[in-house]
C-alpha cells in the first residue's frame, strides 16, 4: 500500500521536544505543542504527553472544568481515566482507548485517574474547531482498544484512530477539520510513509525509540520524545532507528481564521472569549 516513489516528501521544519509543565490538580505532562517550545499548529492548539508511575504526578487529575470552541482528545498508552460531563457523558479510557470530546459551545467535564499507583501514559490533543462549528452542540465519542483498525505489513503497525489509510477508515468522526490520527508502531529499520492532502497541516510525535526523517539537511535522527512538524509535500514518511519506533502521526485541514485563546476557551474574538467567562459563570454551559 506505499505510495509511488514520486510524491515528493513532506520535510521536518521543526524538531522540538516539548517543555515539563503542570495543568489540572497537579498533573506533570511534557506539552509538545502549545508552548513557547512549539507554538500551535493550525488546526492544533496543544499537544500534552503525561507519563509517570509516581502517583504524585498524576493522582489529582483534572476537577471539574469548563471547554468551549474546540475539540479534546485524550488517546491512553498505560493507565485508567474516568471522563464525566455535564452532558451525561461519562466512561472509563484505558490502555489503547480514544475519547474524542467536541467541546462545542459548552462542556463542564472532569477528567480523574481510576487508579491509586502504577503507571498512567498518554496523550492528551486540543484541535481548534472552524469559527462556523464552535458553538455546536457537544459530543462525545468514546472507542475501546479493540474496537480501532490495525493494519499490519512489512515491520509497521498502524492503528487508524481517525482517518482514512487505504481501504480501512477509523471509527472516531473527525470530519471538523478532516483529521488523521495514527498510532505507529515500527521495527528496527522499518519504514512508513503515508500520502496527506497537500494542504494539511501534520506531524509525528515519536514518542518511544528513535527513527529518521527528510529534512533540508538530509535524513535527520530523532529520539523519543520528539515533535517533527512536517513541511509542505505530498507524503510523511518515518524510518525506524535500531530500538524501533512508536510515533503518532496526525493532521488535519488548517482553518486560516483568528484565534483567542482564553484559558479554557478557544474562540476567534476577545468578545467570544468574555462571552464564554459569562456564560459560565452564569450557568449557561
Ligand atoms: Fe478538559
Amino acid at each position: 500500500m506505499n505510495p509511488p516513489a514520486s510524491l515528493t516528501p513532506r520535510r521536518a521544519i521543526a524538531i522540538t521536544h516539548g517543555e515539563a509543565t503542570s495543568d489540572g490538580d497537579g498533573v506533570k505532562m511534557t506539552r509538545l505543542i502549545g508552548s513557547r517550545a512549539q507554538a500551535p499548529v493550525d488546526p492544533f492548539l496543544m499537544l500534552d504527553f503525561f507519563g509517570s508511575d509516581s502517583a504524585n504526578d498524576y493522582i489529582g487529575g483534572f476537577p471539574d472544568h469548563p471547554h468551549r470552541g474546540f475539540e479534546t482528545v485524550t488517546y491512553m498508552l498505560a493507565g485508567r481515566m474516568r471522563h464525566f460531563d455535564n452532558h451525561g457523558h461519562e466512561g472509563v479510557i484505558e490502555a489503547g482507548d480514544v475519547q474524542w470530546m467536541t467541546a462545542g459551545r459548552g462542556v463542564i467535564h472532569s477528567e480523574m485517574p481510576e487508579q491509586q499507583s502504577g503507571l498512567m501514559r498518554g496523550f492528551q490533543l486540543w484541535i481548534n474547531l472552524p469559527a462556523a462549528q464552535k458553538m455546536c452542540a457537544p459530543d462525545y465519542q468514546e472507542y475501546k482498544a479493540a474496537t480501532l483498525p490495525v493494519e499490519e505489513a512489512k515491520g509497521v503497525r498502524i492503528k487508524i484512530i481517525a482517518g482514512t489509510r487505504g481501504a480501512i477508515t477509523g471509527p472516531v468522526k473527525a470530519a471538523h477539520v478532516d483529521a488523521r490520527y495514527f498510532d505507529i508502531e515500527l521495527t528496527p529499520g522499518a519504514r512508513f510513509e503515508e500520502p496527506l492532502p497537500a494542504d494539511h497541516t501534520a506531524f509525528f510525535a515519536v514518542y518511544e525509540g528513535g527513527a529518521e526523517v527528510p529534512s533540508d539537511h538530509g535524513q535527520q535522527s530523532v529520539n523519543a520524545l520528539s515533535l517533527i512538524t512536517l513541511g509542505p509535500g505530498e507524503a510523511a514518511s518515518l524510518t525506524a532507528g535500531p530500538e524501533g519506533a512508536r510515533a503518532l502521526l496526525i493532521s488535519g485541514r488548517p482553518l486560516r481564521e483568528p484565534v483567542a485563546w482564553g484559558g479554557p476557551f478557544v474562540m476567534n474574538t476577545r468578545e467570544e472569549v468574555l462571552k464564554a467567562f459569562d456564560d459560565y459563570r452564569q450557568g449557561r454551559f
